[in-house]
């Protein structure tokens, strides 16, 4: 059996911030998921970097987004140095209300066995060291899930 998939222990996590991901991380303090929309062109950067990779743009808004994610990619890893027992799902997440972008991040909160492709997920966030938080995503509860 394995175990339900779960964040490392958020005094383990250990975040570096620069003047272009900052806004990011302080967001995710208010519990805010944003991404970075170039101010030029309108293309979301995410991982943010300086300057837009389509106009070479500075400018950057910062976009609310409404925290909703679907499974791109993921994988499963049992056991961390030190932590034998954990099951972690690294995940690579689109963000329909940020065309483009994707987003790195955890699943948590459901067997391994039942994430998917195309799953949809909900941001959560997850104290961790420094006074951070951490963006983490558990699959949509099943009555608020939109009727097709
Ligand atoms: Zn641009």
């Amino acid at each position: 059996m394995t175990g339900i998939a779960q964040a490392l222990p958020g005094e383990r996590v250990h975040i570096t911030t620069s003047p272009s991901t900052e806004p990011f991380w302080t967001a995710a303090q208010e519990d805010r998921l944003v991404a970075p929309r170039c101010g030029g062109c309108g293309t979301f950067r995410l991982p943010p970097t300086p300057f837009c990779p389509e106009c070479q743009s500075t400018d950057v808004d910062w976009v609310q987004l409404a925290g909703r994610a679907t499974v791109f990619s993921f994988s499963v890893v049992h056991g961390f140095p030190g932590l034998p027992d954990i099951t972690i799902v690294p995940a690579v997440l689109d963000l329909p209300d940020a065309p483009g972008a994707r987003l790195v991040s955890n699943i948590v909160g459901v067997d391994p066995d039942d994430v998917r492709i195309g799953m949809e997920v909900t941001v959560v966030f997850s104290e961790i060291t420094d006074g951070w938080k951490l963006p983490l995503f558990e699959p949509v509860p099943y009555e608020d899930r939109p009727v097709r």
